[in-house]
């Protein structure tokens, strides 16, 4: 049994709850994280890492855009192996209806204050040569960037341990109670609250939170320097990232600092083996072929899956449980938990130190979708 008492326990060191550590250790709390496996070796290390402003609702624009800024500001201090690279997205459309989209888009992101670029025909294939010539047009944003996402947890991680916080590697958690946790080795820790940052783990930890595993798949290539010089992906992708049905796939292609190209990706739910299945991975590629023919002739290096961690509303549960004392939710970041960790981490510590938060919180507040179970 350990007596230490600490301000906040954090469960999970992905992403998210690095973040949070880090963010944490910078106000002053007394904090430890206590990861089961290793740190960033969840959905964050399956991620793609493309840091990206989403317009799907005024919420999601608002996480993304602000936690975009917050890596921008951090940048400078990320370390060689994090690969920061501003490389910016093309949305890539290839009929009429998709260009309706692209200006759409313009507008939106202009409006409030991304700065965007449309590409006709020509410019795009000028932009990206190895673009089937059939594309129409698409929309540059220049301001989205790339990173290797275990590379910024272990950073985070090693920060907030520079500035006291406490790292428990290799201890798997068991349950949570009124601001203690129970290891599975019998050990406890106490706390003024507990944060469940583990991800598609969460409601495991935390039953009654409707958080549901969406499985993908990604592929990595040898190395093609300057093959795509952005990330590529198409606008019926966020057709794949909305449906709520069982599978789908779009293209999303990214250029990685090493010359390599990560190729997505794929949406599932209802499915727990963590296996690449073959028949996802070829619909997958032959989508991705479909807009660059030219990636038919490379070489592949590895492939895997990953999983997402899926709210109803398509955003993450970030504050107290409703019904649970000192329980704070960190979780619910479906397909942009990368994104969106720096920010998640702030709102969450505004809340924790009665900060004022930069961005209106309610649309994140746990209390929106917790059925009322009951549950100690
Ligand atoms: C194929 C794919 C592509 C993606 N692409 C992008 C992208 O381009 N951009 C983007 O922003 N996002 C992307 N994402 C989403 C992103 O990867 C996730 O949202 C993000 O990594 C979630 O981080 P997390 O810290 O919440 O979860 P995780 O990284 O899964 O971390 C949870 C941690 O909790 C630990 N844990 C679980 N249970 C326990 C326990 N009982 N005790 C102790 N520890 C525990 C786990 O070991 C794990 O380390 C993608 C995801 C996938 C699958």
């Amino acid at each position: 049994m350990t007596s230490q008492t600490y301000d906040v326990i954090i469960i999970g060191a992905g992403i998210v709850g690095a973040a949070c550590l880090d963010e944490c250790a910078r106000a002053g709390l007394r904090t430890v994280v206590v990861e089961a496996n290793m740190i960033g070796g969840g959905a964050t290390a399956a991620g793609m890492g493309h840091l990206v402003v989403m317009d799907d609702s005024e919420a999601q624009f608002a996480l993304t855009h602000y936690s975009q800024r917050l890596w921008q500001e951090m940048s400078a201090e990320l370390p060689e192996s994090v690969e920061y690279d501003s490389c910016g997205t093309i949305w890539v459309a290839t009929d009429d209806i998709e260009m309706q989209e692209v200006r759409r888009k313009e507008e939106y992101y202009s409006s409030r204050g991304v700065s965007v670029e449309v590409l006709d025909a020509r410019s795009l294939i000028d932009a990206e040569p190895n673009l089937r010539k059939e594309v129409i047009g698409g929309l540059r944003i220049p301001s989205d960037s790339v990173i290797y996402p275990p590379a910024a947890a272990r950073f985070l991680v090693q920060r907030a341990r520079s500035r006291g916080a406490v790292v428990l590697v290799g201890s798997s958690v068991r349950s949570i109670d009124d601001g203690a946790i129970s290891l599975e080795d019998g050990s406890k820790l106490s706390g003024s609250l507990v944060v469940n940052a583990t991800g598609s783990w969460s409601s495991l930890l935390t039953p009654g939170i409707d958080v549901k595993k969406r499985k993908g798949h990604l592929l990595i290539t040898d190395r093609y320097p300057n093959f795509a010089r952005h990330q590529l992906v198409e606008l019926g992708y966020l057709k794949s990232a909305h449906s709520m049905t069982s599978e789908s796939v779009a293209f999303n292609v990214q250029p990685r600092k090493t010359g390599q190209l990560l190729i997505g990706s794929s949406r599932q739910f209802g499915v727990e083996t963590s296996e690449v299945e073959p028949s996802i991975l070829a619909r997958m590629l032959e989508r991705a072929r479909e807009y660059l023919p030219g990636l038919g002739k490379l070489s592949s290096v590895r492939a895997w899956t990953g999983f997402r961690a899926a709210t109803p509303d398509k955003l993450p549960l970030i504050g107290p449980h409703p019904e649970v004392n000192k329980l704070y939710l960190a979780t619910g970041h479906e397909g942009l938990g990368i994104t969106t960790s720096l920010a998640t981490a702030r709102l969450l510590v505004d809340q924790i130190i009665q900060r004022q938060p930069v961005i209106p919180i309610a649309p994140y507040l746990p209390e929106r979708t917790i059925q009322a179970t009951g549950h100690a």
